[in-house]
This record gives structure tokens, C-alpha cells and sequence, in this order.
């Protein structure tokens, strides 16, 4: 472990990042594939297709995605070309294309047929992240949505603003890489605190400790950071 931070410290990050800027709460309860078949691999094709590029371009592409084809058998069996065509607004098409029909053909391989993603319900989330990012183009970022955000799954996706965030504060060291941050970050950060962090540390990421020119007169980092950014 090259952190100092423990459990009770985390919480206290939390709670005061909560004080700043309100709890982070999800939409609604995690999903399950055996109550919404085919939910998950929704999610996983969404992830992929949210991979670099803004919010909007990820909707603007899924939507265009489920509105051309019908089931995720039609994706997957679609011409490389023409699926990269429906979802160029995403950006990467070719790339991303080529992720998602080699992910729909990797659940179609493992349940012997279905589009669905319940088996990794049953799987501890360490065996599930595993057999996620076994797939080439998936890593534990989109892995860890994936599980965290559908399946409620105790794995904390990290992405740019939650990498720097983290390194700031010394959640993790600056030398770390992406796979080994949300290593480092599964492990220190408690379970139940995983969402709402990904959550708050993005929100602190874009109003106060951007990546050119932080804003460091803030409450929580008067009490976190001690980084030389400041
Ligand atoms: S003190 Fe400044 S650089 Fe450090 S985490 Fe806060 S905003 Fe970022």
C-alpha cells in the first residue's frame, strides 16, 4: 500500500467533499440481468461507445445504435463499416466497432447463445472485472462502470478527473498508472463509498482542482492536499 489514507480518512474526505457539494446519490437501484435481460450488455455497449468523447456524443451514438438495429445479434452480425458509420459521432468509430461487436461476440460465447451479462452477478467483482477486461479494448475503467454502475458492484471507476483528483490528494501515487490507480483505490476506499467518490471526485475535478489551473480555495483541499499544484 504507498497510500497514508485509511478507511476512517476517506469517509472524512467524502463527507466533507458532500458538505461542499451535496450527496452524490444514484439514479436508481443497480440493475440485474436476470430481472432485465440484456440491460448489462446495454450498458457495456454504451461504456464503449462513451470511451474519449463528451457526454452528448455517447447519447447521440447509442441512440443512433438502438435506433438502426434491432438486438444485439444485429450489432454484432452488421458489416464492420456500416456499424462504424452509425456510431461515428462517438468518435474511434473503427475502434470502437470493432470493441463492441468482439464484446457481444465474447457473452455470446460464454452463455452459449444469450446476450446477457447475470452470470457476472454471481461472480465476485475481482473474477468479474477479470473477465471483462480479458476482452481486448476493454479496460478497468470501462469494466468498472460497467460493474459498478448495473451490477452495483463494489469496483471504482476512475477516470481522468478521478486520476489526477486522487494523485493531488495523495490518494495514490503520481507515478501510478490507470490499472494500478483503481487497484489502489478498490482497496482503500469502502465499499459502499466507491459510487458516491467517483461521483464527487468528478465534480471536484471540473469546478475546482482542474488539470491547468486549480482553484485551490476550497474547504476540502484546506484540509487534503498538500500538493505542490496549489
Ligand atoms: S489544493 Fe488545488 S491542486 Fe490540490 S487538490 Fe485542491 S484544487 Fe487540486
Amino acid at each position: 500500500m504507498a497510500s497514508d489514507w485509511d478507511a476512517a480518512a476517506v469517509r472524512g474526505l467524502h463527507d466533507e467533499l458532500v458538505s461542499l457539494y451535496g450527496p452524490a446519490e444514484r439514479d436508481g437501484e443497480h440493475g440485474s440481468d436476470a430481472a432485465e435481460p440484456g440491460e448489462g450488455v446495454r450498458q457495456l455497449v454504451t461504456t464503449i461507445l462513451s470511451q474519449n468523447v463528451a457526454d452528448e456524443n455517447t447519447r447521440r451514438a447509442s441512440e443512433n445504435l438502438f435506433a438502426t438495429y434491432a438486438d444485439f445479434e444485429a450489432i454484432e452480425d452488421a458489416p464492420h463499416d456500416e456499424l462504424a458509420d452509425v456510431i461515428n459521432v462517438a468518435g474511434l468509430p473503427d475502434t470502437k466497432a470493432e470493441r463492441i461487436q468482439r464484446s457481444l461476440g465474447a457473452v455470446r460465447e460464454e452463455t452459449g447463445g444469450a446476450y446477457s451479462l447475470a452470470f457476472l452477478d454471481a461472480l465476485p467483482a475481482d473474477d468479474a472485472k477479470a473477465w471483462l477486461t480479458d476482452i481486448k479494448g476493454i479496460g478497468p475503467k470501462t469494466a468498472s462502470v460497467v460493474l459498478n454502475f448495473h451490477f452495483g458492484k463494489p469496483t471504482m471507476a476512475v477516470d481522468t478527473h478521478v486520476e489526477r483528483v486522487s494523485k493531488r490528494f495523495g490518494l495514490v501515487p503520481d507515478s501510478a498508472s490507470n490499472a494500478r490507480v483503481h487497484d489502489l483505490l478498490d482497496e482503500i476506499i469502502p465499499d459502499g463509498l466507491k459510487y458516491p467518490l467517483h461521483v464527487l471526485l468528478i465534480r471536484h475535478g471540473r469546478e475546482h482542482c482542474t488539470a491547468r489551473s486549480p482553484d485551490c480555495d476550497n474547504p476540502v483541499c484546506d484540509r487534503h492536499c498538500d500538493c505542490q499544484g496549489c
